[in-house]
């Protein structure tokens, strides 16, 4: 199968210089500009749209061997250089898409689903890139190159799925992190997993000009967001939300956006099913960011015409606290294809979106909160309309980020209004108060 099929690395710029996938490489040599995965897709169409439904329902979930993966399901569309004995998988992607009939009246949109890309082995949709990104070096290593370590600069999900894969196929993972700026929850995982974990005494900017600097001088593998392997990986959510839909394409997808990788991942599946004939139509994009850290919606409101870094404020999504995102250009050619928009929402905005979608069963976290907030102000506004069916994604499961919930429920928020906190009402151990409160809650 592999050999049917090729992918290369090809420079985003257009300036024409290729790479074999095998390669420790994550710029232009030329041109300096970033790298994206190409496809030979005169060999890919050789099957019919209807052969690859067929193979991709039939792999989905599969209980034997990696390809029930849903990134390696589709594994001739994501990295066929790759052998199946080389695979690093935890079982990523078929991840749930719900939709939220009752969230979706509320505002007045019925036809929206989440896609729960967070219920996912390390809790972020990082693992689907990472599969990719760990499989790559485990077929490099196999064919007789040192790859002594993968590293990466990150505070949180990135870190978490390195490590875990890294784990999973014996390969040390070194994790660079700012002394004293993360949280536990965000330290234990690739503490569990083995990762080196060093705490430096920096900041996270610091953190990347040093893991550039260690990488690039001791062929130790980089795991950052410039390498676009991670990116083939991510690309297959679009291709299991059209699946989910009885390959249907939704109106609108929403999609909170930070370094803006998987902004551009999305539109590569779409582009990718409409190219090959699964789909016949392409979906609208929005990309949601954090009032906090919003460069790319200030560069949308003047149509793209410019572009500016921030320092990107404090905000609860953490995650998307980004100011001057490395995929920036790649996310503005998705969006300028896609008809897409940016939009943006404050701290109470997203903490009040993550109540209502959570008081409809879902267990929202702030990065999701963020899109789900767009989605309202979209609905709003009239651009999203109650006839459009939308799907958002869902980055990240809430379990990651228990203290934002905590502190919402127990109204500890300083710029927000908990309009549906719900922290635990405390009452003496005895039957007339438990019965009066339990009405009070049903009666209203
Ligand atoms: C990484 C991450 C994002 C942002 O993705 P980008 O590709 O950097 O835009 C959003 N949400 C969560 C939970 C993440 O971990
Ligand atoms: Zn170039």
């Amino acid at each position: 199968m592999s050999a049917k099929y090729r992918a290369w690395f090809q420079c985003f710029a257009g300036c024409d210089e290729t790479y074999e996938l095998d390669e420790i490489i994550y710029k232009c040599r030329r041109c300096g500009s970033l790298l994206e995965v190409r496809h030979d897709m005169e060999a890919l169409a050789e099957r019919s749209a209807q052969q690859w439904k067929q193979l991709f329902a039939e792999r989905w979930r599969a209980p034997s061997g990696p390809l029930g993966s849903g990134v390696w399901g589709k594994k001739e569309w994501v990295c066929p250089r790759v052998e199946d004995r080389n695979i690093v998988s935890l079982g990523e992607g078929t991840t749930p898409l719900l939709r939220v009939e009752s969230f979706g009246r509320r505002i007045g949109v019925p036809d929206v689903h989440v896609k729960l890309c967070g219920n996912s082995h390390t809790g972020s949709f990082k693992d689907l890139g990472l599969t990719v990104l760990v499989s790559m070096v485990q077929q490099m290593r196999a064919e007789g190159m040192d790859v002594p370590a993968v590293a990466c600069a990150s505070t949180g999900d990135t870190s978490a799925a390195l490590a875990a894969y890294c784990a999973r196929a014996g390969i040390q993972a070194v994790v660079f992190l700012p002394h004293e700026k993360i949280s536990p929850s965000q330290l234990v995982q690739p503490v569990a997993n083995g990762a080196l974990t060093l705490a430096l005494d920096t900041d996270f900017d610091g953190c990347m000009e040093l893991v550039q600097q260690v990488c690039s001088r001791n062929d130790i593998y980089l795991a950052n967001s410039m390498n676009s392997l991670r990116i083939e990986g991510q690309k297959t959510v679009s291709v299991e939300i059209c699946q989910q839909l009885g390959w249907q394409v939704p109106d609108w997808v929403v999609i909170p956006g930070g370094n803006l990788g998987n902004v551009s991942a999305l539109g590569l599946g779409f582009e990718m099913m409409h190219r090959l004939g699964l789909i016949d139509r392409l979906p609208r994009i929005c990309c949601a960011q954090s009032t906090e850290a919003n460069p790319l919606y200030l560069s949308y409101l003047k149509d793209f015409e410019s572009f500016e870094p921030q320092t990107a404020r404090k905000t609860l999504a953490t995650a998307i606290q980004i100011g001057n995102p490395v995929s920036v250009w790649k996310a503005i050619k998705t969006l300028k294809d896609f008809g897409g928009m940016a939009e943006q929402a404050t701290e109470d905005e997203l903490a009040d979106a993550c109540a209502q979608a959570d008081l409809s069963g879902l267990f929202t976290d702030p990065h999701t909160g963020v899109a789900l907030a767009a989605l309202i102000k979209l609905a709003e506004r009239g651009d999203i309309t109650s006839k459009d069916r939308v799907v958002v994604i869902s980055t990240a499961h809430g379990l990651k980020f228990p203290q934002f919930k905590i502190d919402y429920h127990w109204q500890k928020l300083s710029a927000v209004r908990s309009r549906h906190a719900n922290a635990p009402v405390e009452l003496p151990a005895e039957y007339d108060p438990v019965v009066s409160a339990i009405f009070e809650r049903v009666r209203g």
